[in-house]
């Protein structure tokens, strides 16, 4: 398997206990038995809804991949962003979306290592894709294109314009994380993963971690934040 950021294209905690939620859901069929949660060292019963079986895996595996499909088949030009917190275009059918437009190879690990499945191994699945029609990329306040794909588009970097301040990086809290930041001149250095502030004998350093990158500053510098519901 190819490799990617291990950062936001995975899922957080939270997000599994919905996705285990969101896969028991899928029972309630009668081909799949409801089950009593079993004796099972890897996967605690106590925290967690009864371990999905195998086939109830495949079937989120194919509601995921119809929903993705549904978009391909829409008859209207498509792209894809990955969940990876910048926003890079791609087509369809690049490298570089293949692991989440191919929802079994998103789940990959998930069924090679069925047996062994403890809760949090869910989180080795890769989060569903955006997947936006031309006016809805063209309607993002800012994008960039893949280099690889280079999908045809308005701009091949779109710089960040909404009106907001920006904000010095001493002010990032925990509500920021996960969240698109831009330079003052509306550069993405993509979503962000961790600020810390270290006051050390020659004065504050400022450490700002994004998915992309690692910024160092004095603590003056500033960052513009993408607002929450931004994708
Ligand atoms: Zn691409």
């Amino acid at each position: 398997m190819a490799e990617h950021n291990d950062g936001p294209e995975r899922l957080s905690t939270d997000e599994l206990v919905n996705l285990i939620d969101e896969i028991a859901a899928g029972r309630g069929s009668t081909l799949v038995p409801e089950r009593e949660p079993a004796d099972d060292p890897y996967w605690p019963s106590a925290d967690y809804s009864p371990k999905p079986s195998l086939e109830e895996i495949r079937a989120q595996i194919r509601r995921e991949q119809e929903a993705v499909d549904s978009r391909l088949r829409s008859g209207q030009d498509v792209f894809f962003i990955t969940a990876s917190g910048i926003r890079r275009v791609h087509k369809p059918d690049c490298d570089h979306v293949r692991h989440t437009v191919d929802r079994s190879e998103s789940w990959d690990l998930v069924l090679q290592n069925y047996d062994t499945l403890r809760p949090a191994d869910l989180g080795m699945v890769y989060r569903m894709p955006h997947v936006l029609t031309r006016p809805e990329v063209e309607a993002l306040n800012s994008y960039v294109t893949c280099q690889a794909c280079v999908p045809a588009l308005d701009h091949q970097r779109k710089k960040f314009s909404f009106p907001v301040q920006s904000m010095l990086a001493l002010s990032f809290g925990q509500h920021h994380v996960g969240r698109a930041v831009f330079t003052e001149d509306g550069e993405e250095l993509g979503a962000l993963v961790s600020h810390q502030r270290i006051v050390a004998a020659e004065g504050i350093r400022s450490i700002t971690r994004t998915t992309e990158q690692t910024l160092e500053g004095d603590g003056t510098e500033k960052y513009v934040v993408a607002p929450k519901d931004a994708v």
